[in-house]
């Protein structure tokens, strides 16, 4: 018994200390992946409905690691944000998306970016005139950017984030509850908040074709949203009848993969070039 006890430790040992090693490399790679081009923003459409207008795009990020390939946001956005690199990967995707939006500008088009914040951002006091100054450099209206803050990111610190969130508000920039449902989601809490926009988790519209319960929720946040005055927004939409409930709901936007995955840019022109002709 003994023996076995000594085997699982040494099969354990190795593959927790790969573990740390891939963190503590993810940590220590990250401020170079993004000088030397190997993070990248990529685009996913949203539109109205029931109409099917683009409104704008949620900015995603991507790592191309040289060793490990594709890596996934939810693999190294945590270890990012236990370092102090979330400022200049906020900085970085915000630049990327005030690009884009100051293109499509250009050419007469009014749409615009979502970037996804993270819990330092919002204990930044910074950050409010950061982005101020960003939007004045490219000349970009302030409703043309929203922020995704997800409410357990608010509720960390609120006394922190909550002169921050009302400072954003103040320069007109759209403020968008992320993943609502998921964390305390009380109508008091909701009400409190300088926020435009909620964002239905994605959970809940992808579980609405076989669950009532999913379904359920949907509505009722539908409703509670239009009730405080706020857009109503549904990601992970991947089917025509999620659609069809949504538009019956009276829910505003939509982002799935029944209109599109995440883009790179130059698919993201291309897709938005082929539904315009
Ligand atoms: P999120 O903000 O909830 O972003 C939505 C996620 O749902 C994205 O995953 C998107 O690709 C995925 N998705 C979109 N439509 C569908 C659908 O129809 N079905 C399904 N099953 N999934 C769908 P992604 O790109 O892997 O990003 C994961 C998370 O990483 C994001 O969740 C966000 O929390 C975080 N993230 C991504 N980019 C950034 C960033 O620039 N900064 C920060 N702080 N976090 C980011
Ligand atoms: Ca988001
Ligand atoms: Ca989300
Ligand atoms: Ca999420």
């Amino acid at each position: 018994a003994a023996r076995n006890g000594e085997d699982g430790v040494r099969q354990y040992a190795p593959a927790m200390g790969q573990v740390f090693l891939r963190r503590f490399q993810l940590v220590t790679q990250f401020r170079q992946a993004l000088d030397s081009g190997q993070v990248e923003v990529h685009y996913q459409p949203k539109v109205s409905l029931p109409e099917r207008q683009v409104v704008g795009a949620e900015a995603l990020v991507r790592w191309s690691h040289p060793e490990y390939g594709r890596l996934d946001p939810d693999e190294f956005i945590p270890v990012v944000e236990a370092t102090g690199l979330v400022d200049a990967l906020t900085s970085f995707v915000m630049e990327c998306a005030l690009v884009k939006v100051r293109k499509w500008l250009d050419r007469g088009l009014r749409m615009s970016v979502a970037v996804n914040l993270s819990v330092r951002n919002l204990a930044d006091e910074s950050f409010p005139d950061r982005v101020a100054e960003a939007l004045g450099r490219h000349d970009i209206p302030p409703e043309l950017l929203t922020f995704e803050l997800t409410e357990s990111s608010v509720m960390e610190d609120p006394e922190r984030s909550m002169p921050v969130l009302r400072r954003l508000h103040a320069l007109g920039v759209v403020l968008a509850v992320d993943d609502f449902g998921t964390g305390y989601s009380s109508l008091a809490y909701l009400r409190q908040l300088p926020v435009d926009e909620v964002k239905i988790d994605k959970s809940f519209v992808l579980g609405m074709g076989t669950d009532l319960g999913d379904m359920a929720v949907v509505r009722s946040i539908v409703e509670l949203g239009h009730s405080l005055e706020l857009v109503v927004v549904a990601e992970g939409v991947e089917d025509d009848a999620a659609r069809d409930q949504l538009v019956a709901m009276g829910c505003d936007i939509a982002q799935g993969y029944l209109i599109s995955r995440p883009l790179s840019e130059d698919r993201l022109e291309a897709w938005l070039q082929a539904r315009t002709v």
